[in-house]
């Protein structure tokens, strides 16, 4: 018999996936958390029934949610993930010799055991001795920093539950006032195809507050619609002005310095309904 877990991404659409064996649900004081084997991706964690990483194309957002600001900036040294307790960021901000420490701000401990249980290749790093594991509520935990980070990465789930504060502009502030004076921060910012509002509005935010303000784009295959977006906003340094020789020697699968570049380069209808928007 066959065993088939579809996300349903919209009320009329859905990706489904064969399941090979199902490793572990249960229910967190946070969340429903899952890890699948599946035939096509591979390991896969899912989180309120939305997919969240899988084996098999993980490198792609993990690059480009940490690449991208870390290579813009000329010297990250103090990096701060909030989310993303499976540990795919932080092994990836790792591979940047600059960085003397990344923090990590994770709600629900037990992302974090399920991803050292099922995920190694991803979690590894969470033991990294340049790497540290906070569990807590980012949100709150955030407004205790006052410029001291580098660089912020906000890798948390879709808006709903803890994760709904990660999209407002009270939130957004925090992460000015957190950053020292040449900081940048990136936030994954969902489908530019199924949530342009929320792109819209969050991209708004970040103009309110940062001089450069910006979406970038990668394709990331189990994601609805197949492109994701990233909402980043730097206090000085351009994405544009990146250091093309760091890009390069960095060991990566997808980032690349082409890759960098392009990923700003967005359909001409979103281009222009952003733009317009200003
Ligand atoms: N790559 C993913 C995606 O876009 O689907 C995100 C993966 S990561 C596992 C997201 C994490 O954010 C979850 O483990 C969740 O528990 C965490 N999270 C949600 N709200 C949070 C908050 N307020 N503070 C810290 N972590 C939070």
């Amino acid at each position: 018999m066959e065993f088939w877990f579809t996300e349903k991404q919209t009320e009329h659409l859905g990706l489904g996936v064969r399941v090979r064996e199902s490793l572990l649900v249960e229910q967190t004081p946070f969340q429903e958390l899952a890890v699948l084997d599946t035939y096509q991706y591979g390991r896969m964690l899912v989180l309120d029934g939305a997919i969240q990483t899988t084996e098999q194309d993980e490198f792609v957002y993990h690059e480009m949610i940490t690449h991208v600001p870390l290579t813009t900036h000329p010297q990250p040294r103090e990096v701060l993930v909030i989310g993303g307790g499976d540990g795919g960021a932080i092994r990836e901000i790792l591979r940047h010799s600059e960085v003397r420490r990344v923090r990590l701000v994770e709600i629900d401990e037990r992302v974090v055991a399920a991803a050292r249980r099922f995920l190694p290749g991803l979690s590894q790093a969470l033991d990294d001795p340049r790497a540290e594991v906070m569990i807590a509520d980012g949100a709150e935990y955030l407004r205790a920093l006052r410029g001291a980070c580098d660089v912020i990465l906000v890798d948390s789930t879709d808006p709903v539950g803890p994760a709904v504060k990660l999209f407002e502009a009270d939130f957004y502030r925090a992460v000015h006032d957190a950053l020292n004076p040449e900081g940048l921060f990136v936030a994954q910012s969902k489908s530019p195809y199924l949530d342009r509002g929320l792109i819209r509005d969050l991209l708004g935010i970040v103009r309110s507050l940062f001089p450069v303000a910006l979406l970038y784009t990668a394709a990331i295959p189990t994601y609805p619609s197949g492109l994701w977006s990233f909402v980043l906003g730097s206090k000085v340094h351009h994405p544009l002005a990146f250091e093309q020789g760091r890009a390069e020697k960095l060991e990566t699968r997808y980032y690349s310095a082409e890759i960098h570049r392009s990923a700003f380069a967005l359909p001409r209808e979103i281009r222009d309904e952003l733009n317009q928007a200003q």
